[in-house]
């Protein structure tokens, strides 16, 4: 832990080429260095093997970095994300269930584009030269294979059309449940928050009795200011978070070229940024 009072607000969510950014651990944080971020978290999904890099770039920058996750959970046919900040990344438990949600995604997404490749010329091929090896792979991959083919302008073209859930190609991929989530983050001695809870607008954020459920399980916080989570749903948010005693965080989302959101264009307050380095155990921050 530091003595030092954590003094600046830190964007809190952004990915790399380990998942699905467009940047390299490396360039991720010099990204944000270049934006006039003083402290950033690598949250991969279900990934920490950008964490190094991250952190060697982060000591060459001399911003702080803050090593996390964005673990895949699901309830039904609904992802949920959760963010997990410091934790071990050698925790017997998470290894094995990132693990297991990485093969699942990468049968999926062969699915997938084997369902695609029955109507559009695409093969496993073009989606693994979008990816990097040992990366989480996702709909984003297949979706920059789209785009290489010509068969959508963007990346948001093609969710927006051909993985669109409802154009029929699309399948989930396996994942625990939010609290089999919560309970793993904070079994690998790390600080678990409910990433982008209210993007399907204020009549879909996550019922108070589940809530309460999640947070009787170790969830520390929502991520309320994201720029996907809608206007009507941040208040409504807001208000759960003080009812239930859980911390506030914000953050881009940053996926590089890979979607619009800026570094920076959220941040998390820097006492509840700190309360996070108070309670994680399970790893250490790099701090300048
Ligand atoms: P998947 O996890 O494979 O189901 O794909 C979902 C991922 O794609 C999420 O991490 C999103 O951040 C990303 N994503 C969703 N919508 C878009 C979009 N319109 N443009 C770029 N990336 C997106
Ligand atoms: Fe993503
Ligand atoms: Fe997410
Ligand atoms: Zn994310």
């Amino acid at each position: 832990m530091p003595d030092a009072t954590f003094a600046t607000p830190a964007d809190l969510h952004a990915h790399s080429t380990v998942s699905d950014g467009t940047d390299t651990p490396a360039e991720l944080v010099a990204a944000a260095a270049l934006a006039g971020l003083e402290a950033l978290a690598i949250t991969d999904h279900d990934s920490t093997a950008g964490w190094s890099e991250a952190a060697d770039a982060a000591r060459a920058h001399g911003i702080a970095l803050i090593p996390g996750l964005e673990l895949s959970t699901r309830v039904q046919f609904a992802s949920v994300h959760v963010l997990g900040y410091l934790v071990d990344p050698t925790d017997p438990g998470l290894v094995a269930e990132t693990r297991r949600i990485r093969e699942s995604r990468l049968t999926r997404a062969e699915e997938i584009v084997r369902r695609i490749a029955a109507d559009y010329e695409l093969t496993w091929d073009d989606v693994l030269a979008q990816t990097t090896v040992g990366s989480t792979i996702g709909r984003p991959h297949i979706a920059d294979a789209l785009v290489a083919r010509g068969h959508a302008e963007t990346r948001s073209d093609a969710f927006a059309g051909i993985l669109h859930w409802r154009s029929g190609y699309a399948q989930p991929h396996y994942a625990p449940d939010p609290l089999t989530g919560i309970r793993l983050i904070r079994a690998a001695g790390g600080v678990p928050v409910l990433a982008h809870p209210g993007t399907r607008g204020a009549e879909e954020v996550i019922p108070d009795s589940r809530l309460r459920r999640l947070v009787a399980g170790g969830l520390f916080g929502l991520e309320v200011d994201h720029p996907e989570n809608t206007d009507a749903a941040k208040p409504r948010l807001r208000e759960m978070a003080r009812r239930h005693g859980l911390a506030i965080t914000g953050s881009s989302d940053y996926h590089g070229i890979g979607k619009a959101n800026r570094l920076g264009e959220h941040t998390t307050a820097p006492e509840v940024v700190e309360r996070i380095l108070a309670e994680g155990r399970g790893s250490a921050p790099v701090l300048p």
